[in-house]
């Protein structure tokens, strides 16, 4: 029963703690300003915003409830990830893999403020680590 006492400390911590991923976001824009800071180092911020926001970005699960309309409205950790309700915690990942629910599962990308903010910090953070990986890119 240890990782169940860890994992109360960590959501008791909660608050701004669970919002690293946005401090990283902002060191990967400083990065890409001050022009004298490596790829690699650009490259490395844009994984760890990335992990942030697929596995630890405090968002709403949203998995879908049968007689719900919205879903599941508990926290969930990462936009890939749901609550801490077994059946919802894979559901995310599972509905990318069958194409006929991705629809769905874009739509709960925008589903409300947090929600948007972490999916366009997603994406910020993944195009500046492509862009970083391949220079060509970043000289135009
Ligand atoms: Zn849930």
């Amino acid at each position: 029963m240890a990782t169940s006492g860890a994992r109360t400390k960590i959501s008791r911590l909660g608050g701004l703690g669970q919002w690293w991923g946005l401090i990283a976001a902002a060191l990967l824009i400083a990065a890409w300003i001050n022009r004298a800071t490596g790829p690699a180092i650009v490259a490395a911020l844009s994984a760890l915003v990335l992990i942030w926001c697929f596995f630890q970005a405090p968002v709403t699960c949203g998995a879908p409830v049968r007689g719900g309309e919205d879903g599941c409205r508990n926290n969930a950790t990462g936009l890939l990830m749901g609550c801490h309700i077994r059946q919802h915690r894979w559901q995310k990942l599972k509905m990318l893999i069958l194409r006929r629910h991705v629809r769905e599962f874009c739509s709960g990308l925008f589903s409300d403020g947090k929600a948007t903010l972490v999916t366009l910090a997603a994406m910020g953070s993944f195009l500046s680590g492509l862009v970083a990986f391949i220079p060509g890119v970043a000289l135009n």
